[in-house]
Order: structure tokens, then C-alpha cells, then sequence
């Protein structure tokens, strides 16, 4: 039985886990987070929760869309039915469009959740800070932040944002320079609970013009608390700027945009703001999966794809075939 780490418990590291189980592979998935998702992230302060990454999946693919559909049956996710506006300055228009957005349930990381049961092992709140291929024996081992020890495994995945790949590569990796390329993009995030609902027209919308791209009442999902819940998205450009922004400064500046675009009074309840450092790479370049076969060493991530929950499925997919000789 082959047996594999994958480190960072996303949406491809935990595609990869599902497909490896299924050719009963032994896998030990590691992050340094309490639970599992990355950046599917769901975040709950005072009496209020949201989804605090991604907003929902839709797909592009066959096969996403086939996915999508079985674990609707299985109630891991459900249907969001909503009709995003489209602001543009005073400008403000309802647009349906014929997109499938479907959320996890009750909140994103609950997919995640449901996908991570068939791990053999599950460590969690374990940064791996250095991995060490044994080349007499062609396995790895995994060093902690607290100096554990994990191994010998006969493969290695790694699943995190391309900066916390670049730490675990072998020197002389061949993958080294492409990891390099990936560009992240910021996104400033913040998050409102409300005492009352907002009187706003619109559940969500997209914003093309000031500091914020999107709004979303979270409650308006499937299976949320019914307390009124609003995330509100910076755009990359507005968020690269301000990154080193005081924190006042940038939830001052949003909440501005927030009460324009609502055209409400802001006075929430439950307040919080989340810097995503590494939101969303800006040129994926559509392989799959990176492959160092010198090493048995596979990356996976929307990085390596596209970006999107989708382009990190695709991308998990893809890191379990190049293992197991699968053909897509
Ligand atoms: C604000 C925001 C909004 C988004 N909106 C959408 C959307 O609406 N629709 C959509 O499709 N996509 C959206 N996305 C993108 C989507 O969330 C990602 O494409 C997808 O979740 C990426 O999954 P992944 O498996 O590639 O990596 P990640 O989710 O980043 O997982 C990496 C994991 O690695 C772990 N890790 C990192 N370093 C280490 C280490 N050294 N040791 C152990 N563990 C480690 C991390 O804790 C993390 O759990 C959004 C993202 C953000 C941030």
C-alpha cells in the first residue's frame, strides 16, 4: 500500500485525497490550521458567522458540473438562488444571468468537512516547515514547527499557496522556477453582523467601481443562521495598494463604499477584517498538477490550474492521476 502526506488540507489536496483512498492508497493529510477548507474559510465572531473566502462554486467543466450535482444529492452543498446587481457608480441593475452558484453546507468549510472523512490520518495545527527526501530509500519524511517527526511516506503532495511551497522543495527541484512565477493577488475582507436586516434591494452584488468587487448577505444562503450577515470583498487592485494600510484606515474606507453601495446606515453589531495575502493567483498557468519525479513529489492547488474552487478540483484530480497512472 502506497503511502502519501499531503500537506494543506484545500479544496486539491483533499481531491487528491478522495481519488488516492479510492486505490487504496494511505493518506495523512497535514495543516497548520484547526480545521480543514484553506480558503474556503468560514469565520464566526460575537453572535454572527460568514463564509470569509471563497462565495460559492460554480462550473465550467463537464466534470465539475457532474461533481457539483453528486454532492448536491448528498447535501455536502446546496443551490444558492440569487440574482447578483451589478453597481457602477450611481448606476444599478439586477442581472439575472443563468450561472449555478452553489454554496457548502451549512457554510463552505462544511464541504471540505465531508471530503476530508476518508483521510487515514488528519494532523492538524502542524505547520510542516521542512520536508527531507531520503534518496537511499526514496521516501520523505516531514518536520514540524515543534520538531515532530512524520514518515517515511513513499509520496509527497503539497497543496499550499506557491510562497509556503518554496520552503519544501528539495534544492534541486526542478519545479523550483515555476513556483517562483506564481503571482498572488490580496484581498481585503470584511465582515458585518447587523442586529436588523439591512433595507437593501439586493443579497449580493458586484462592484466595479471603488475600493470594493463584491457583496454578499451572507444569510440569504442555504442552511445560514437567519441573524443579517454581510461580506464585503475589496478588489485585488484597491487591496495590493493597501496592503500595509493601517487596519483602521482600510475598514473605514470599505465601510464608506459599503453604506454607498447599500445606500444603508452602518451600524453593526459584529465586526471583522481578514487580510488574504494569497487570494488568488493572478497567472495560473492551466497544468493540473506539477510533477518532480526525481523526487516523488507532486504540487496541487488553484495555482497550479486555475483559479477558482473549480480550477483547484481539476487540480487535485490531476495530482492523483499523475500517482496513480489514472488517465483523466
Ligand atoms: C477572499 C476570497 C474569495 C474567493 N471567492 C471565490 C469564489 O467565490 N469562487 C471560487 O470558486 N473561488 C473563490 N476563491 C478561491 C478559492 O477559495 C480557491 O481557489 C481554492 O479554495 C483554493 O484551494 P487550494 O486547495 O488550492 O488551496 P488552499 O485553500 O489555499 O489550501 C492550502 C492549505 O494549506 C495549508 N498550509 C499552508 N502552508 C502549510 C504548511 N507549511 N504546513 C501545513 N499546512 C499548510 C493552509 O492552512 C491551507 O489549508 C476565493 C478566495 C478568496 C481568498
Amino acid at each position: 500500500m502506497k503511502k502519501i502526506a499531503i500537506i494543506g488540507a484545500g479544496v486539491a489536496g483533499l481531491t487528491a485525497l478522495q481519488a488516492l483512498k479510492q486505490q487504496d492508497c494511505s493518506v495523512t493529510v497535514f495543516d497548520k490550521s484547526r480545521g480543514s477548507g484553506g480558503r474556503l474559510s468560514s469565520k464566526k465572531s460575537g453572535a454572527s458567522s460568514w463564509d470569509m473566502g471563497a462565495q460559492f462554486m460554480r462550473a465550467h467543466t463537464e466534470e465539475f458540473k457532474a461533481q457539483l450535482k453528486l454532492w448536491e444529492t448528498d447535501g455536502w452543498i446546496a443551490h444558492w438562488d440569487v440574482t447578483p446587481w451589478i453597481i457602477n457608480g450611481t448606476q444599478r441593475t439586477a442581472s439575472p444571468d443563468d450561472i449555478d452558484r452553489y454554496v457548502g453546507m451549512p457554510r463552505m468549510t462544511g464541504l471540505s468537512r465531508k471530503l476530508l472523512e476518508s483521510a487515514d490520518d488528519f494532523i492538524t495545527q502542524t505547520r510542516i516547515v521542512e520536508s527531507r527526501f531520503n534518496s537511499d530509500q526514496f521516501n520523505w519524511s516531514l518536520v514540524a514547527e515543534d520538531g515532530s517527526v512524520f514518515g517515511p511516506f513513499d509520496e509527497l503532495i503539497i497543496n499550499t499557496p506557491p510562497q509556503q511551497v518554496l520552503p519544501l522543495l528539495p534544492a534541486e527541484s526542478s519545479l523550483t522556477e515555476q513556483v517562483e512565477c506564481i503571482h498572488m493577488l490580496p484581498c481585503w475582507t470584511l465582515l458585518y453582523g447587523f442586529e436588523k436586516p439591512l433595507t437593501c434591494a439586493f443579497d449580493t452584488a458586484f462592484v466595479k467601481s471603488g475600493p470594493i468587487s463584491w457583496i454578499a448577505r451572507n444569510n440569504s444562503k442555504p442552511g445560514r443562521d437567519a441573524r443579517e450577515t454581510w461580506v464585503i470583498q475589496a478588489n485585488h487592485e484597491w487591496s495590493e495598494r493597501k496592503k500595509d494600510a493601517p487596519r483602521e484606515q482600510v475598514q473605514k474606507e470599505l465601510e464608506e463604499a459599503f453604506a454607498i453601495a447599500t445606500g444603508c446606515t452602518i451600524t453593526p453589531t459584529d465586526i471583522w477584517l481578514h487580510r488574504w495575502l494569497y487570494s488568488l493567483p493572478s497567472n495560473a498557468p492551466g497544468l493540473g498538477a506539477l510533477r518532480d519525479e526525481r523526487h516523488n513529489l507532486t504540487l496541487c492547488g488553484d495555482w497550479c490550474h486555475k483559479p477558482s474552487v473549480e480550477g483547484a478540483w481539476l487540480s487535485g484530480r490531476a495530482a492523483a492521476n499523475i500517482i496513480t497512472g489514472n488517465k483523466p
